[in-house]
């Protein structure tokens, strides 16, 4: 019985991740029928010429880039491990963010050991962050006073990186799709950041939980696991 559930969960996602990538590429597709049938009625007009040259190519740039997304998604990766200083990479990743913190008037508290050292593929924790921290800062639309809190501090084998914000939340019957790739609330979306980061964390042996609360904010509880001295000598 339990089996089967799984399986009717599985159908599910899959049929929903079909589904998203259908729409996504029927959306420029659909674009770009609607410019060539107007090619006949319009083409003396230079500003059609013009918007015609600027927007088609666009629209096939997405289509190349979701598939681009696509693939990279799908391509086992085995990860790159080694020592990364938890608080460094953080602040970089704050300063990439820095104007976009600033124009919507954020206010981020940062409460991070500065001893904290994991054993990951560095890129992929940087694309982990960008990730949570993306998602953050977009789900601030109508709130109020903007905060993001990250901590990040040791427990046991672990690190524990926690990213908090006051946005607008997950709806809890979204909660359990939003790992799902190409699931997403927002209009121009590609619901992929949670689940390649989903797959990032688990390939680099931590976990993930998520916690969250429509208009109150939501909770990111990641943890990954600390470098060890020994590991350094036997296993690079
Ligand atoms: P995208 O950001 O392109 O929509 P993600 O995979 O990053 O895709 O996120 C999937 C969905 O999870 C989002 O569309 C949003 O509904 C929800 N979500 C993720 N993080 C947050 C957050 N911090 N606050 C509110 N909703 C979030
Ligand atoms: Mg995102």
């Amino acid at each position: 019985m339990k089996e089967r559930m799984i399986m009717k969960d599985k159908l599910e996602s899959l049929g929903r991740l079909v589904a998203g990538i259908a729409h996504e590429i029927r959306n420029p597709l659909t674009s770009i029928k609607a410019y060539i049938e107007l090619i006949p009625y319009k083409y003396d007009k230079k500003e059609f010429r013009e918007k015609i040259s600027e927007d088609v190519p666009k629209e096939i740039e997405r289509l190349n880039s979701i598939i681009s997304n696509l693939l990279e998604y799908a391509k086992p990766k085995v990860p790159n491990k080694e020592m990364v200083k938890v608080h460094d990479e953080i602040l970089g990743i704050i300063v990439f963010f820095s104007n976009q913190i600033k124009k919507k008037n954020i206010k981020l508290i940062c409460n991070m050991k500065e001893d904290l050292f994991i054993y990951v593929d560095k890129q992929q924790f940087k694309q982990i962050m960008i990730n949570f921290l993306l998602n953050a800062i977009e789900a601030f639309e109508k709130t109020e006073n903007p905060e993001i809190c990250i901590t990040a501090e040791k427990n046991g084998d672990f690190a524990v990186i926690i990213i908090k914000d006051n946005g607008c939340g997950i709806a809890s019957e979204n909660e359990k799709k939003i790992f799902e790739p190409f699931f997403t609330t927002k209009d121009n979306g590609t619901g992929l950041g949670l689940s390649i980061s989903y797959q990032f964390i688990k390939e680099n042996g931590g976990d993930i939980t998520v916690s969250s609360h429509l208009e109150t904010g939501t909770k990111i509880n990641m943890i990954l696991p600390l470098f060890k001295e020994k590991r350094s000598t036997a296993n690079v």
